[in-house]
């Protein structure tokens, strides 16, 4: 294996960090979540099944960003959920890192197959109104890549039907907040519909949200 670079190895570190704070926060349980960071024409991505507490920066996985076959460098299998973390990373050149879990309410509204509506200002800072739900495709498939990346049109977070969610930014720490955002909405949400169902907000005022973040350094 090539040396790693200080900085590829400070990315690698930010990721094992960020899978371990994700486990501890309770947003994510077991290895069911991934990471993914772009670093140049390489994506760096946890490995397959290895429990987060015994990752060390030699096993994150690196894949070749151009290629298509899930060749990767390091001693470990990538993630079962390479191909959805890689497709997003190609058709979405802005972005820098991928965070995925399962976490609670994200996922049952996925099990439901529904997104999120404009039940919170919070929305906005996922691009606009809403935060969709994918259509279903099994893990690991071109499909699912297809269904996700269709439903992160103009948005950087989108629910994928019976299995989680998946958020997307320029940096991994606005990501991993991106996907603890998500989380909560999808809380308050689920809970607005068991007292009725939330009043939702008009697109005007979302914009108004989106407007307001720019203005305090969280563009949307
Ligand atoms: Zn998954």
């Amino acid at each position: 294996m090539p040396k790693i670079s200080k900085h590829e190895l400070q990315l690698r570190q930010a990721i094992i960090d960020k899978c371990r704070w994700m486990n501890a926060s309770g947003l994510n349980q077991g290895t069911s979540g991934n990471i993914s960071v772009r670093h140049d024409d390489l994506m760096l991505i946890t490995p397959s099944g290895i429990p987060y507490e015994t990752l060390t920066p030699e096993m994150i996985a690196a894949l070749q960003i151009a290629r298509d076959d899930g060749a990767h460098r390091g001693p470990l299998k990538p993630s079962s959920e390479w191909r959805i973390h890689l497709d997003i990373l190609r058709a979405r050149p802005e972005i820098g890192a991928v965070v995925h879990t399962h976490s609670t309410y994200a996922t049952a509204l996925a099990m439901a197959r529904r997104g999120i509506p404009a039940c919170h200002y919070m929305i906005a800072a996922f691009g606009g109104g809403d935060v969709r739900c994918a259509d279903y495709a099994r893990f690991g498939t071109k499909e699912l890549s297809n269904a996700a990346l269709a439903a992160l049109k103009d948005r950087n977070g989108c629910l994928l039907a019976n299995h989680g969610m998946i958020t997307i930014g320029p940096t991994l720490d606005k990501t991993m907040w991106l996907a603890v955002e998500l989380e909560t909405l999808a809380r308050q949400y689920t809970l607005s519909l068991q007292i009725g169902g939330p009043v939702l907000l008009t697109d005007e005022q979302i914009e108004e949200a989106r407007a307001g973040f720019a203005s305090y350094g969280l563009k949307a």
